[in-house]
């Protein structure tokens, strides 16, 4: 079997909740997403999708994906889309890093296994758990009493993780307003959530120290990616006890690795596309399984493509690991797929049916702005 087309189309996917605030300041309204069809010389057709969470938020952005995908096209014509570690390989030899630009290229390639051999891409990922996995929402930061409001409501959704947004600017009311956000956010919990306090890297220790200090004991949630570098992460690490989750430093297996031996988190934020894709995040699946951490699985940003590919990849770990996945089709009003993941009791399953499971709606992802043959 061997790629003969590469097409790349573009859709814009604005947030449903009007401005998206994350911590210092930054704001996002829409996001650039990127989907890919490749098609192969027997008739398949395997789609991935790359939406980088705004260009601020790792070293990624969208135009930079399409990019990438263009440095690469040319060497993957021809190739075999099955042997997914071997297009990793070439990919890897051809562009360097940039792994939001491998994302949509490895799981359109999972996503035509699967079709070929007939089986979803959980089970090709080492066997469905056949868990019901529990989904977690995202809150954006904000008025205290409104995240709170805002979290009341995801939960009547029947949301059971709740990812609560923090990292306020000394001029928006620093680690007082973070304190009360958490502590608001955190007023209603009841004992089957889990609450992530994300920082999204935004916050120097000093910032996070004081923000720990002014909240009541006994508040149960685990701090998310605090502070921007390891030597601030690490810092904090040392001086306080609260459980810490890497999401933006641990990108790839060097960083996870690193995370191991210095025992820098307790777990970590699995994202297909910051990960370059599902070859890459199963690996790193398997060593955060075997060092006890625990994972939750999320995306930068992403439709219909790239929430079925972090479904498959969840339902891959086992219940000890695994705390949530996140459903990121609330975020996003336009469907650019279809694929039947219904939520039941605030907890959902991948699809049963081959590949990623997925049909995609070609009046939302257009006509392709490239298309490499
Ligand atoms: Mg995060």
């Amino acid at each position: 079997m061997k790629i003969i087309e590469i097409e790349v189309y573009q859709v814009d996917l604005p947030y449903a909740g009007g401005v998206y605030k994350l911590s210092g300041g930054r704001t996002y309204t829409s996001f650039d997403s990127t989907i890919v069809c490749i098609r192969t010389d027997t008739g398949f057709e395997g789609w991935g999708e790359s939406t980088p969470f705004g260009p601020n938020y790792i070293a990624a952005h969208a135009l930079g994906v399409r990019a990438g995908i263009a440095e690469m096209a040319d060497m993957l014509l021809g190739r075999d889309p099955r042997q997914v570690d071997r297009i990793n390989d070439l990919m890897d030899s051809t562009l360097m890093g940039h792994l939001h630009a491998k994302a949509a290229i490895d799981v359109a390639c999972w996503d035509i296994l699967g079709k070929a051999v007939g089986m979803p891409v959980c089970e090709l990922l080492g066997g469905s758990t056949g868990l019901s996995m529990p989904i977690i929402d995202s809150t954006y930061a904000g008025d205290p009493e409104d995240m709170r409001r805002r979290v009341a409501q995801t939960r009547k959704q029947g949301y059971l993780g709740h990812s609560v947004k923090v990292g306020a600017t000394p001029e928006e009311g620093g680690p007082a307003l973070d304190a009360a956000r958490i502590e608001a956010s955190l007023a209603d919990a009841r004992p089957e959530e889990y609450f992530i306090v994300d920082c999204n890297g935004g916050l120097t220790v000093e910032h996070a120290l004081r923000m720990l200090k002014l909240l009541p004991s006994g508040l149960d949630f685990v701090l998310e990616a605090p502070c921007a570098t390891w030597a601030e992460h690490m810092s904090l690490r040392q001086r306080t006890n609260v459980p810490l989750i890497m999401d933006e430093l641990a990108t790839d297996e060097a960083s996870v690795m690193q995370l191991i031996s210095e025992k820098a988190a307790d777990g970590i934020g699995l994202k297909v596309s910051k990960h370059g894709g599902l070859t890459r995040a199963r690996r790193l699946r398997d060593m955060c399984m075997t060092s006890g951490l625990t994972m939750s699985v999320q995306e930068t940003a992403g439709s219909q493509v790239a929430f079925a590919a972090l479904i498959h990849l969840g339902q891959s770990i086992p219940h000890r690991n695994l705390r949530c996945v996140l459903d990121t089709r609330d975020m996003y009003p336009p469907i650019t797929a279809h694929v039947d993941i219904p939520v039941v009791d605030g907890r959902i399953r991948a699809p049963q049916t081959p590949g990623l499971g997925i049909t995609i709606n070609r009046d939302v992802v257009g006509e392709p702005v490239t298309v490499y043959r």
